[in-house]
């Protein structure tokens, strides 16, 4: 089943609550109205029983009953005794009126008396209260039942009634067009919001909903919204940024294989010909692959595939066994290679094989920028709780405006001599998301024209515990 539009179930919500509401506070003052008009009926019978009393204690000391019933029977016939009855008790009669007598009303004998005692009677449809109440004359106790028409009462209370049914379909009627009024003009943002989202899609990812000035929780939704959209957009366009960067990386040396064998295809030649055209061919085959696998290693990042597989490690021993790997490129290239790793054990939590990726993409740019005759250092050392590697080269350095922007996937300051260079500008970036998931950070100080340094800072730890059984 279709559930229910928020606007709609907000009203019905609405409409209970109110309907509760009002049940309860027109229950309550029909109960209030009530308790107030028999309180004032009742302290009207009640004055008429101490009437009686102040009427026969004016009497003679030791008056009998006889001259009480003839003194009754004078005094009440005309006045107010229509609904009075008094009794002596034993089945004798002091006074009772002709309406009494025609709608007779038990009597009560005087010793049962306690509290003066109320109850309601309707004779030939006419509504009237009586009180019983009891008093004494000549140290005799008389038990007097006195009554009251309460019409008035009774239509007055049966008229509230009849205002508040009348009503209270009328107030509902009105709560449930203003909540479902209010909670239209509340949501109306939402379907505005919803309208805007709709159109929202990977051709148009710049649109953004509109701002709301409501100060509330919808100001807040459209807002967050806004900055999601932000963060996909620019997700959005660095994969779209990345994927054509990648094609136009790796057509270039695709085009270069194909033009190398196009040319030496076009007529018969030398062998010694056709094996340098191969071995140009097999060279950017060999950098297409590197390329390729920089390009992996970064989707993979990206998609949270690749895992490092992290335990203690004393990066001394990695970085001498790193350092020694590059020795004969410092030969070749006719650069002063010097580490300063010193001895002793320094340990970090990191996976080996990415750590050496860092080093060897921070050599290989060291080698690469530094033109001989030029030195590149190696060192370690202990900051604190932090192992802190620094690659250092006495190469062309980088300008100020460029030391941000090499850490960005394919950026290379100088493209020509870069690629020359054998780099398509990724190198840093893989270093920097490695350095990242060891929890460390990199950066670097240059100069244009006096050289590099690349600070890597991981975290170290204690050296672990040997067991003696497992060495
Ligand atoms: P590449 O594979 O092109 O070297 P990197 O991401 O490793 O890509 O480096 C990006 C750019 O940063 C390089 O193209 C180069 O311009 C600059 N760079 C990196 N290391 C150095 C360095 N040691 N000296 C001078 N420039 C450097």
């Amino acid at each position: 089943m279709r559930k229910l539009s928020i606007g709609v179930r907000l009203t019905v919500w609405y409409l209970a609550i109110f309907a509760l509401a009002q049940f309860v506070f027109g229950i309550s003052m029909w109960l209030l109205l009530r308790h107030k008009l028999y309180d004032v009926s009742d302290d009207n019978l009640e004055s008429q029983v101490e009437d009686l009393q102040k009427f026969f204690d004016a009497q003679k000391p030791g008056t009998s009953d006889a001259d009480l019933r003839q003194l009754s029977a004078e005094a009440f016939t005309d006045h107010a005794g229509d609904y009075l009855q008094i009794y002596a008790g034993n089945g004798n009669w002091i006074y009772q009126s002709k309406f009494m007598k025609e709608h007779p009303l038990p009597p009560v004998e005087p010793d049962h008396i306690g509290q003066a005692s109320f109850q309601d009677r309707r004779v030939s449809g006419k509504p009237l209260r009586f009180a019983a109440a009891r008093f004494v004359v000549n140290g005799r106790t008389y038990a007097a039942q006195t009554g009251m028409e309460i019409d008035d009462l009774v239509n007055t209370l049966s008229a509230f009634r009849n205002y508040l049914l009348m009503f209270a379909p009328l107030a509902l009627l009105v709560a449930a067009s203003g909540g479902y009024w209010l909670s239209r003009r509340a949501l109306a943002p939402v379907d505005a919001i919803v309208g805007t989202a709709r159109q929202i899609s990977g051709t148009n990812l710049d649109s953004r909903l509109a701002k709301l000035d409501t100060g509330d929780e919808l100001e807040r939704l459209s807002d967050t919204l806004n900055e999601m959209l932000d963060r996909i957009e620019s997700s959005f366009r660095r994969v779209t940024q990345f994927t054509a960067d990648a094609s136009h990386e790796l057509r270039t040396p695709i085009s270069l294989i194909r033009t190398e064998a196009e040319l030496a295809l076009r007529r018969s030649r030398e062998s010694a010909q056709y094996q340098e055209s191969l071995q140009h061919i097999l060279r950017e085959a060999e950098r297409t692959t590197g390329l390729i696998e920089e390009l992996l290693t970064l989707a993979r990042a990206d998609s949270g595939c690749e895992s490092l597989k992290m335990h203690p490690l004393n990066v001394r021993d990695t970085l001498r066994d790193v350092a020694e790997g590059w020795r004969p490129v410092a030969t070749m290239c006719n650069l002063e290679f010097r580490d300063q790793l010193d001895s002793g054990e320094l340990f970090v939590i990191a996976d080996e094989t990415a750590l050496r990726r860092v080093l060897n993409i921070l050599l290989d740019n060291a080698f690469k920028f530094t033109a001989a005759p030029g030195i590149v250092d190696l060192s370690l050392e202990q900051k604190h709780d932090k192992a802190v590697v620094t690659v250092r080269d006495s190469g062309v350095g980088i300008a100020q405006e460029e030391q941000e922007k090499i850490f960005e996937r394919f950026y290379r300051v100088d493209k020509v001599r870069s690629r020359e260079a054998q780099g398509a500008g990724l190198g840093l970036s893989i270093a920097q998301w490695i350095v990242q998931q060891h929890g460390g950070t990199i950066r670097v100080e240059s100069e244009p024209g006096k050289g590099s340094a690349f600070h890597v800072e991981l975290p170290s730890i204690p050296a672990p515990v040997q067991n003696p059984m497992m060495a």
